[in-house]
């Protein structure tokens, strides 16, 4: 067998004609009159693509998918004293933006399969203090956002989707985004819609919580009268040299989830029925396959296997957030003795193989051949 080498991220993001014309855009925006470098016109242009896109009403570039669910909460005024329910399983800013707007997180165990989190298991902690939900789209499957806004509806809690891997997911015929309040998209580079660069974006149905947002993302400023200081924001801006290439490129992004999409379906019905592997279900509504996940018995070794294969895997989430040293005392202070069996499960099972849109279909074939040869041994 001849060895091939598949990267996990691809070394090759930007090639060819994305390449040339990054170059192009650095030169003209680098050497234009106006020296505009953060939140200029290509900006404007750039959010008012993904509203028209998603039919949002109003869609505002920041500094990072980070900094947009930081807003998100800042907009919706949640602080010191509320609490805002997490999933348990998923990465780091779900919980830090919560405690760096001086809340808290509680965090809700997540489905064994899907793997994000459980409506069921986030209803259980709604309390008195209680705020909002923020469930979030994970790896390839997006989170029950219809029964999160019935339960967000019923008890009377602010919604925040966490929608930063799902930009191009519809979800029972609405955009992921567009289902909470509010929803964010990240594009650092290895997210599906990834650039050269640090950047995200808040999608709101609600033409205020847009209004505020705008503000906070700039120091408290209105955009109309510089240095007149609203309300304490932060720098979270949005640079002209990557809205011009994001832009650039917003018209292929439908066929490189496509493509994304297709590999996947491969995958999962190759995986179909392997003993000791558990692939993510089967289908495109509520998909966006930013990651393709599955879940293996023997996790370890099939990463082993796999790497002698010349693929490499990722694995995302080591630990569940409430086991995480930054976050266990926060968990630990507002729910004593809890477990998550399902984020440990997920922690301690989950893997993910190469999906991106540039893989070739001997490179896809040979990944699942690898895997179905470990399952199979
Ligand atoms: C990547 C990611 C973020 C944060 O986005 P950044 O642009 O890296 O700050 C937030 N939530 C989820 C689910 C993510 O995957």
């Amino acid at each position: 067998m001849t060895r091939t080498e598949i990267p996990f991220f691809p070394p090759d993001l930007f090639t060819g004609e994305d390449r040339e014309t990054f170059l192009r855009l650095l030169h003209e925006i680098g050497t234009s009159p106006d020296q505009r470098f953060i939140l200029g016109s290509r900006t404007r242009r750039f959010e008012d693509a993904l509203k028209d896109a998603t039919g949002a009403a109003d869609a505002v570039a920041c500094g990072s998918g980070t900094g947009a669910l930081y807003l998100v909460l800042r907009a919706l005024g949640i602080g010191p004293g509320d609490e805002v329910v997490v999933p348990a399983f998923g990465c780091a800013p779900l919980a830090a933006a919560v405690l760096h707007t001086g809340a808290r997180p509680v965090f809700a165990d997540v489905d064994p399969v899907t793997l994000v989190v459980d409506p069921a298991e986030a209803e259980r902690w709604v309390r008195p203090a209680t705020r909002a939900l923020m469930p979030a789209h994970m790896f390839s499957v997006t989170a029950d956002m219809p029964r999160f806004a019935e339960l967000a509806g019923r008890h009377g809690l602010r919604l925040v989707e966490d929608s930063a891997v799902a930009q191009g997911a519809v979800i029972a015929g609405r955009p992921a985004g567009l289902w909470g309040e509010a929803g964010v998209y990240s594009f650092v580079q290895v997210k599906s819609f990834g650039m050269p660069g640090e950047g995200g974006m808040v999608v709101t149905r609600d033409a205020e919580i847009g209004r505020r947002v705008r503000m906070l993302r700039n120091h408290g400023q209105d955009g109309v009268h510089r240095f007149l200081h609203h309300e304490i924001g932060v720098n979270s801006r949005f640079d002209e040299i990557q809205a011009a290439f994001q832009l650039h490129r917003l018209p292929s992004l439908a066929a490189r989830l496509d493509r994304r999409a297709h590999i996947a379906a491969y995958y999962t019905e190759r995986f179909a029925g392997l003993p000791g592997i558990t692939p993510p279900p089967p289908g495109r509504d509520g998909r966006c396959f930013y990651v393709y996940t599955l879940l293996a018995h023997e996790r370890d070794a099939l990463r082993k296997h796999l790497a002698e294969a010349g693929v490499a895997t990722h694995v995302y989430y080591p630990l569940p957030l409430p086991g995480q040293r930054a976050f266990a005392p926060y968990a630990e202070a507002a729910q004593p003795g809890v477990r998550w069996p399902h984020a440990e499960r997920a922690a301690a099972h989950h893997v993910s193989l190469p999906v991106y849109p540039h893989l070739t279909d001997a490179q896809v074939e040979h990944i699942a051949d690898a895997v179905c040869a470990f399952a199979r041994r």
